[in-house]
């Protein structure tokens, strides 16, 4: 047998965000890429800010011995330096150079901390709907996610938490603003959150750590602002990247940022940077760190996300279909409308949903995958025209499935 039955297994329920990706990229080469309403995959087609050129060409042009070597598995001093101004301002909480670790990308950072944290069956909560991958990541490491439904508005519903929340419990994982659904987590349920947290410490001496997910901290709507983790949880890690704030997802750089105050300080730092060696990723790309350190005020344009949420609101309104407006991210999650199907039941079958879509050749993603069935996510990283001249197709498709298609 040449594969493991862990990934033999984990084949065969493998990603359908990447899968309605790939069978994009097959319908946009038969019909033509303007004929397709990829809203698959959040691939960001907004371009860096010119600044990132002007950056890399100073940098590519460095010829300095050493320069593309080996390095600290942390990351270049100047660059946790510089990454740590940054998320004291963000955070609140004065954070120096030794509170950073720069990853491989967000992925890369979740992977580390998770190896760092966890012993075979340690459990993390995350808020369902969540991004798919953390079930995988969490498995990496031994750990079992744990996904608990969120309120009806996609907010955090931590007595829900409270109730799942046991000595076995070892991370929650917060992603906020969140992929799928563009939810910004109130300051109000985080407090909520951190005051059970404590509760939970008083009663069996286990503070577990909270991984901020937080690679779309940037991109938030109506001047609303992602609240701060540092100073509500005291066992804290932010970890975030470049992919989505710079649109530089294929040059894999993120990082990790440990909260000061968290307990065993030194140790999870060396945790974090031994992890960072032994999962193979040695170091963040050098030329990578050298541009992200110049960067960390800038951001994308992300007005131009703002104005194709507002577009997507208007083709789904058209159509019928019901959603809960994104603060921040770029993703729609919709629900997939009553259907009375042919056998006289109603059913909402997210998967039957999206194939249904894609006659029409608008991909989304089912929400199953997420954590949360009956729903489908749309990526808005694409042309504000692509969105409009969605409404149609939309529209029919929503006709024809209430009319009992499937
Ligand atoms: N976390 C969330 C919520 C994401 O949506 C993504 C990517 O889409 C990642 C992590 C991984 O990001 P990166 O490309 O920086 O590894």
């Amino acid at each position: 047998m040449a594969v493991s039955c862990g990934v033999r297994a984990a084949l065969s329920s493998s990603s359908a965000i990447r899968k309605m990706f790939e069978e994009g990229n097959s319908l946009k080469a038969r019909y033509g890429a303007d004929k397709v309403f990829d809203f698959s995959i959040g691939n960001p087609d907004v371009p860096p800010p010119p600044a990132f050129y002007k950056v890399l060409a100073g940098i590519a042009a460095e010829k300095t011995t050493g320069v593309h070597g080996y390095m600290p598995n942390a990351g270049f001093d100047f660059a946790r330096a510089a990454l740590a101004k940054k998320i004291s301002l963000e955070q609140g909480v004065e954070c120096p150079a030794a509170c950073v670790v720069m990853s491989v990308g967000a992925a890369g950072a979740l992977n580390v901390v998770l190896k760092a944290l966890l012993d075979a069956g340690s459990e993390v909560i995350v808020s369902a709907p969540f991004f798919p991958e953390y079930r995988a990541y969490c498995a990496n490491h031994g750990g079992i996610l744990i996904p608990v439904p969120a309120c009806p508005d996609f907010e955090l519903d931590v007595e829900a938490i409270a109730k799942t929340l046991n000595a076995n419990t070892r991370a929650l994982i917060i992603n906020s603003p969140n992929n799928p659904t563009g939810r910004i987590y109130s300051a109000a349920s985080l407090d909520a959150l951190g005051r059970l947290l404590n509760e939970h410490e008083r009663k069996t001496g286990q503070l577990p750590f909270i991984i901020a997910d937080e690679p779309y901290r940037d991109i938030v709507y109506g001047g609303l602002e992602t609240p701060q983790i540092f100073p509500r949880f005291r066992n804290s890690i932010v970890v975030s990247s470049f992919s989505k704030t710079l649109s530089l997802p294929g040059e894999r750089i993120g990082y990790i940022a440990v909260n000061p105050g968290s307990d065993e300080f030194t140790l999870l730092l060396d945790a974090l940077i031994y992890a960072t060696r032994v999962l193979g990723f040695v170091n963040a790309p050098a030329l990578m760190q050298r541009a992200v350190a110049q960067l960390t005020m800038e951001r994308v344009c992300v007005d131009i996300y703002e104005k194709r949420r507002d577009a997507f609101i208007e083709v789904l309104d058209a159509a019928g279909l019901e959603y809960v407006k994104p603060q921040g991210a770029f993703y729609i999650f919709a629900k997939v409308p009553e259907h009375d199907n042919k056998s006289g039941g109603a059913a909402q079958d997210d998967i039957a949903f999206a194939d249904l879509l894609k006659r029409r050749l608008i991909l989304g993603v089912p929400g199953s995958g997420f954590g949360k069935s009956g729903w489908i996510r749309f990526a808005y990283c694409v042309n504000e025209e692509i969105i409009r001249s969605s409404k149609n197709a939309f529209v029919d498709s929503v006709k024809e499935w209430e009319n009992g298609a499937s």
